[in-house]
């Protein structure tokens, strides 16, 4: 072994696996077991007093999972992970360890679909509130912020129309409001953005979509930066307070600089209960030791299709951030110079019912809800991922009644070409 420290692609294969210790498997085996035989009381009790790192029972960890929290911690630059069942529930995992009945969060409005549901709806339950502010306005995320904001919430490359979110600038709001920056990095994956250099305190995934890659498994991860300090004004009893289930123990006084990733664990995903399969965990860490090839083709192939449509007489305009033309070039050019990823939107010429046929007659594209899968996707957001949205908050968050999402895939970019021309064409 030599001292350097290894690249991208060499983590995306190797870190956090280790050929199995009993059996010398090569691959990471899928440890499809509920529950771990303690070595004796001692043991036991140690593990559930938080005294010693070990496995008990899959809802809490399992070796199959913890290989794949430690190479996305790896790719992210962070301390720790956590991975659960879906992109929803680390979003409901981290939140509930920053905010309390009454407290407030600050997102971004342009925003997966399902994230603004989410946050809209589910979350007022538990007496959590949102203030939106418009990530093209830093000054929108200031305004926003009250005594009890506890987090703000962005994507590092915004769904649906693939915009560049400019990370270090509210980065800089969450500092001076003492909140963490909690980025959802979904679109972008580590390989083209890794938001922690840019500033931001937690990072979040669907693994569903790119990391996983392949469109065969729900996932979801929280990364923790390390970076945060959460006994400043006492703002975070969830981490400074003596937790009653655990003798006591104040996580951030004891866990450090991974305090936040314990506390998701050992607090929310105990509790809350969203573990992830180990059989998941298996599919995703295959697919992420081919992300970097994947990311490559994705983009290359993305950048192909916009320019296509972008000289389509169909189409009335292309938002994707990797064309020069873009209003979003200039922060691609500094996130994400590798590329600018393959979630993009398109318009129309005739609007809505144009919309609605082109989705109809494209035959290699599949017409469905996901995006990050190996196949070229197309969504129609206002009939769809979009349509509990009134018409303002529709335009508000890119998917005005004339747009069309697409996801590109790895297949031939020519195949991808002729299929739009034919459908826009008929
Ligand atoms: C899909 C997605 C989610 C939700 O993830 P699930 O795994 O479907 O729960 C959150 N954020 C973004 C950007 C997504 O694309």
């Amino acid at each position: 072994m030599t001292d350097r420290l290894p690249g991208f692609s060499t983590l995306a294969v190797h870190a956090g696996a280790q050929p199995d210790p009993t059996t010398g498997a090569r691959v990471t085996p899928i440890y499809q077991t509920t529950s771990f035989v303690f070595n004796d009381a001692d043991h036991a009790a140690s593990l559930f007093g938080l005294q010693a790192f070990g496995n008990i029972y899959t809802r809490i960890g399992n070796p199959t999972t913890a290989v794949l929290e430690e190479r996305i911690a790896a790719l992210e630059g962070g301390t720790a992970a956590l991975a659960v069942a879906s992109g929803h529930a680390a979003q409901v995992v981290v939140l509930q360890q920053l905010l309390m009945p009454g407290d407030e969060f600050i997102a971004a409005r342009k925003l997966y679909g399902g994230s603004i549901n989410q946050f809209t709806h589910a979350f007022k339950s538990f007496g959590w509130n949102v203030a939106w502010a418009d990530p093209d306005d830093v000054a929108s995320f200031e305004r926003a912020v009250t005594p009890r904001t506890k987090a703000i919430f962005i994507e590092s490359i915004a769904n649906p129309a693939g915009s560049i979110t400019d990370i270090e600038a509210i980065a800089e709001v969450a500092r001076k409001a003492g909140v963490p920056l909690i980025v959802d990095n979904t679109l972008a994956t580590p390989y083209l953005i890794r938001p922690i250099d840019h500033g931001a305190d937690i990072v979040v995934h669907s693994l569903t979509k790119f990391l996983g890659g392949h469109g065969n498994s729900l996932g979801g991860i929280i990364v923790d930066a390390g970076t945060f300090d959460w006994s400043k004004d006492n703002k975070y009893p969830m981490l400074n307070e003596p937790r009653p289930e655990y003798h006591g123990i104040r996580i951030q006084e004891t866990f450090g600089n991974f305090a936040f990733a314990i506390a998701c664990r050992v607090l929310g995903l105990r509790d809350l209960g969203p573990a992830l399969s180990p059989f998941n965990a298996f599919m995703i860490l295959t697919g992420i030791e081919t992300l970097p090839l994947r990311m490559q083709k994705h983009c290359e192939n993305a950048k192909a299709v916009a320019e296509f449509l972008a000289g389509h007489p169909a189409v009335a305009s292309v938002n994707y951030s990797g064309l020069a033309s873009d209003k979003y070039n200039k922060l691609a050019r500094k996130y994400a110079p590798k590329g600018a990823g393959a979630v993009f939107t398109f318009s129309l010429r005739g609007g809505y019912d144009a919309g609605v046929s082109l989705v109809s007659k494209l035959q290699l594209f599949s017409h469905l809800a996901n995006v990050g899968d190996t196949r070229s996707l197309v969504i129609h957001p206002a009939s769809t991922t979009h349509s509990q949205l009134d018409d303002e908050a529709k335009v508000r968050s890119g998917a005005a009644p004339d747009v069309v999402r697409l996801s590109i895939g790895i297949e031939d970019k020519e195949d991808l070409i002729a299929d739009l021309e034919q459908a826009l064409s008929a």
